[in-house]
């Protein structure tokens, strides 16, 4: 029997206060952003109704329509998340329709979404964008993010992952909150559980080294979130759980 968005929600949340409980967390801590990527607007604002205010989107063309419709529908405040790859030419879009970018993957991304924040006009007045540096962690081929795989031993790669994070925390307009990373897709969710664990470890020595704080981990999605928590997580990206399956 299918459940509605409201019932996953509820779902969702108490499985997020029991890994909150394993971990002795407070469940405020955790920020659900319910990722709505090919779903229609209706659907977010049944998340709405049942009080998500945190959406996650991977597409600017998706989101220029479906974001003003939902502004237009509800009188909630709606924190926007862009959570997919950007490509270069639609950088620019996205500092006025995303409140925070979770996929921070290249330095030449930051420097466009820097620019964009800079040179938006005088009627937008743009806010630093808060973005969050995506890291490749797990060394998977193919993976975007920052090359991190076994940085406490490979000299070349931490070298090249702090010159890059010192270039980009010194950009104006951005505004770094933290790391993000995806897990490899497992059937055991377990087997997660080093990948987060090396994420929080790097978010401290880069936190430490540059006395920068870097207050959030953006990591854990519907097959893999409650270990993600444990880990440290401070926000979770949550898709399938919510929504139901995507079409391909
Ligand atoms: C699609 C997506 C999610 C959500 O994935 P689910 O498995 O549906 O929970 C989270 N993060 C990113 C970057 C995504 O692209």
């Amino acid at each position: 029997m299918s459940t509605t968005i409201a019932e996953n929600i509820a779902t969702v949340q108490a499985h997020i206060a029991e890994a909150c409980a394993r971990a002795q967390r407070d469940p405020s801590q955790i920020t659900l952003v319910a990722v709505s990527k090919k779903k229609p607007a209706q659907d977010i604002l049944e998340a709405i109704a049942a009080g998500v205010q945190h959406f996650g989107e991977n597409r600017v063309e998706e989101s220029n329509e479906k974001i003003p419709q939902v502004q237009a529908t509800t009188g909630v405040p709606i924190t926007w998340h862009m959570v997919g790859h950007i490509q270069s030419r639609k950088s620019k879009e996205v500092p006025g329709l995303f409140d925070k970018v979770h996929s921070v993957d290249s330095v030449k991304l930051a420097h466009r979404l820097s620019s964009a924040v800079q040179s938006s006009d005088a009627a937008q007045n743009l806010a630093p964008l808060d973005v969050f540096i995506q890291i490749n962690i797990s060394g998977e081929e193919r993976k975007s993010g920052f090359d991190a795989f076994n940085w406490q031993a490979q000299d070349a790669v931490k070298a090249q992952l702090w010159q890059d994070f010192r270039t980009i925390t010194q950009l104006p307009g951005l505004n770094v909150l933290g790391l993000m990373t995806m897990a490899p897709i497992v059937d055991d969710m377990e087997t997660t559980r080093p990948v987060f664990r090396a994420l929080a470890t790097l978010r401290e020595a880069l936190a430490e080294d540059f006395e920068h704080p870097l207050p959030e981990l953006s990591m854990g999605m519907t097959d893999d979130y409650p270990v993600a928590i444990e880990e440290g997580a401070t926000v979770v990206r949550i898709g399938r759980a919510i929504f139901g399956e995507r079409q391909p």
